[in-house]
């Protein structure tokens, strides 16, 4: 009988962690696996924020696909998908090879909503994908070495939009990076500017007071100007002009503003809805056969009205049930059905700082900012045991050179 053929297409959090799923679970010789991703490293989404300010080396946010699978079970091929026929059982990459399946997952990610506000979709930078953030970073020593040159002070007028999880974890990279930029380029710090646009009355919405509270008064003791209540209504390379009439000079703003599925799924001939494909309880994509759908890619209904927020935590839990319900797929067992159970949320607002809840317990400052470190380990460690976890914590190993290259693209 012909060896069934399981294809992963993404390497994030989901991907890559059913991929050990299956690793760890298949036989030997009872499936053939690949692993699908654009590029040969992931990026660990989470940190990104840190690649865009500089605060963490490059090491330390990818990681070589290859050295974490277990290469005899797993095939891996870089590659970008296109498309998937999913009569013929074939993915497309835009190399234009085809690789056949019998299972598919797709586990494509995110990607960041713009809600078509003008402008913003060319000229924003965007909190996306490792060489996203590196363009922001790129785009920041670009900005100080120029004020050098012409002091024009919107060069170091840096706005995020959005102060949300995403929004807030970026600015508070922000403050941790600039004293030091500033001694490199010889620039005063008082000559920069930080500035949070956020369209809801507080930060962090959706998080309760306290938490709100800690992060405002954070932000103003460093000098964060911070604007709630307001909308951005279009954003060109020089400036960004806000519904309250202000026009701010900044060749700098960062788009934090929401996400949603891979613009791709919706190209695929399947139903979307919110961007992502719609699972069920096994995590399957309805009206196809053997394809699952896991993470930021899919919707999945926690009750008749409410999606599971597109989350690592959301994603990771989700992969270590559908790897083995791949594997009770194609031995025709019973499947289980996902339940998801939420542990918590930490923000991080630069690394001595952090506001969330962890099993119930809310938790603000210096503690909370380990707790998250605590967190991005265990993630550390359910990929590649505890040997990863130190070799990142001591980063050990060798630079990823090739991701490290300036890049314009946003
Ligand atoms: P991803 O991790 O996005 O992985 C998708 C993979 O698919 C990537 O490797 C990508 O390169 C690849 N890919 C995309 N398109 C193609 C293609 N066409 N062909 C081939 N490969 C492709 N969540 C939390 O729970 N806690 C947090 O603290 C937290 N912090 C965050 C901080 C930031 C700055 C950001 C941006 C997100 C944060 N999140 C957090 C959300 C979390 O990162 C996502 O929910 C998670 O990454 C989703 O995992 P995923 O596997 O679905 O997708």
């Amino acid at each position: 009988m012909k060896t069934p053929k399981i294809v992963i297409l993404g390497a994030g959090y989901g991907g890559l962690i059913t991929t050990r799923q299956l690793e760890k679970s298949l036989r030997n010789g009872e499936a053939e696996v690949t692993l699908i991703n654009k590029h040969d490293y992931h990026y660990i989404s989470t940190q990104l924020h840190k690649t865009g300010a500089g605060t963490a080396s490059d090491d330390k946010i990818t990681l070589h696909i290859p050295d974490l699978l277990k290469t005899d079970k797993v095939h891996f091929k870089k590659g970008t998908v296109q498309n998937v026929d999913f009569k013929e059982k074939k993915v497309r990459l835009d190399s234009g090879d085809e690789i056949d399946y019998d299972y598919l997952l797709i586990s494509l990610g995110f990607d960041v909503a713009t809600f078509g506000i003008p402008g913003v979709e060319e000229n924003a930078f965007k909190i996306k994908s490792f060489q996203s953030t590196k363009a922001i970073y790129n785009h920041i020593l670009r900005q100080m070495a120029a004020y050098k040159e012409d002091s024009n002070p919107s060069r170091l007028t840096f706005a995020v939009a959005g102060a949300g999880f995403t929004g807030i974890e970026m600015v508070g990279e922000l403050i941790e990076a600039m004293p030091k930029l500033c001694r490199t380029y010889d620039i005063p710090l008082s000559e920069t500017r930080i500035i949070n646009i956020e369209a809801s009355p507080t930060v962090l919405p959706g998080f309760d007071q306290e938490a709100i509270e800690f992060t405002t008064n954070y932000l103003m003791k460093n000098n964060v100007e911070l604007m709630t209540s307001t909308k951005i209504l279009e954003c060109s390379p020089t400036s960004i002009e806000l519904d309250n009439g202000e026009v701010l000079p900044s060749s700098t703003l960062i788009w934090s503003g929401g996400v949603r599925g891979n613009t791709l799924l919706e190209k695929l001939d399947l139903p979307t809805s919110r961007g992502r494909i719609p699972v069920d309880e096994f995590l399957r994509v309805k009206a196809v056969e053997n394809v699952f759908c896991i993470g930021d890619a899919a919707l999945f209904m926690k009750d008749e009205k409410n999606a599971l927020p597109p989350t690592a935590q959301v994603a990771i839990q989700q992969a270590e049930l559908c790897g083995p319900n791949i594997i009770a797929s194609l031995r025709g067992e019973t499947l289980k059905t996902f339940e998801y159970h939420h542990k918590g949320t930490v923000a991080s607002i630069g690394n001595k700082a952090a506001v969330g809840k962890v099993f119930g317990l809310k938790i603000s400052g210096t503690f909370a900012a380990v707790m998250k470190q605590v967190i991005e380990a265990r993630y550390l460690f359910v990929l590649g045991g505890p040997g990863l976890v130190v070799k990142q914590f001591l980063k050990l190993g060798k630079p990823y050179s090739k991701v490290s290259a300036a890049t314009h693209q946003k």
